[in-house]
């Protein structure tokens, strides 16, 4: 099964990636992840997608593309796989397309988590007192949801036509909302 979660920050992309990949024994591919461990590490990626992450700006389409297309090469997505938090573009999605083209690994589904504006604020916020995320400052969470508005929203569109959109109200419980996944799919 290959399958995107797409949603804005905050919606819970990263808990719901988690609970498929143990209920699919799929592997679990989140660019935000792969980039906050290049960071941690002081990587060459880490130190330039900092300066980006930071105040909340998206990285470079060129870095995701080829951070993207490495992880998809390796041996553990053959059966399938989760992004969360890729494709965040336009150009990203045309350049995965192209890229599973080239595998032949057509996506399955594109699962939308719908939450809104107001209680993804909240719930942001929160997440700031809890784990402490450099881009969770109320300057970086403002730019991150602008940004998702403008380059990501469009994202929908794109898979709605494509007939493999899957949107998923994203408030209630973790289980709820898992249980609606599993409906979609
Ligand atoms: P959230 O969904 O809460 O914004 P992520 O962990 O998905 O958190 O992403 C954190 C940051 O990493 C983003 O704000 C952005 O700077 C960078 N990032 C992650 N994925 C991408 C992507 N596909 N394209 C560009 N930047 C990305």
């Amino acid at each position: 099964m290959r399958l995107i979660l797409l949603g804005p920050p905050g919606a819970g992309k990263g808990t719901q990636g988690h609970r498929l990949h143990e209920a699919y024994g799929i592997p679990e591919i989140s660019t935000g992840d792969i980039l906050r461990a290049a960071v941690r590490h002081e990587t060459p990626l880490g130190l330039e997608a900092k300066t980006y992450m930071d105040r909340g700006a998206l990285v470079p389409d060129e870095v995701i593309i080829g951070i993207a297309r490495e992880r998809l090469a390796e041996a553990d997505t053959e059966p399938g796989f989760i992004l969360d938090g890729f494709p965040r573009t336009v150009a990203q999605a045309e350049a995965l397309d192209q890229m599973l083209l080239e595998s032949q690994r057509p996506l399955d589904h594109v699962i939308s988590i719908e939450v809104s504006e107001d209680e993804l604020l909240q719930r942001l916020t929160s997440r700031r007192e809890i784990e402490g995320r450099e881009d969770d400052s109320d300057e970086a969470i403002r730019h991150r949801l602008e940004v998702y508005q403008r380059q990501t929203a469009p994202l929908i569109d794109y898979y709605r036509k494509t007939g493999l959109l899957r949107p998923v109200p994203g408030v209630g419980t973790v289980d709820d909302i898992a249980q609606r996944i599993k409906t979609v799919l």
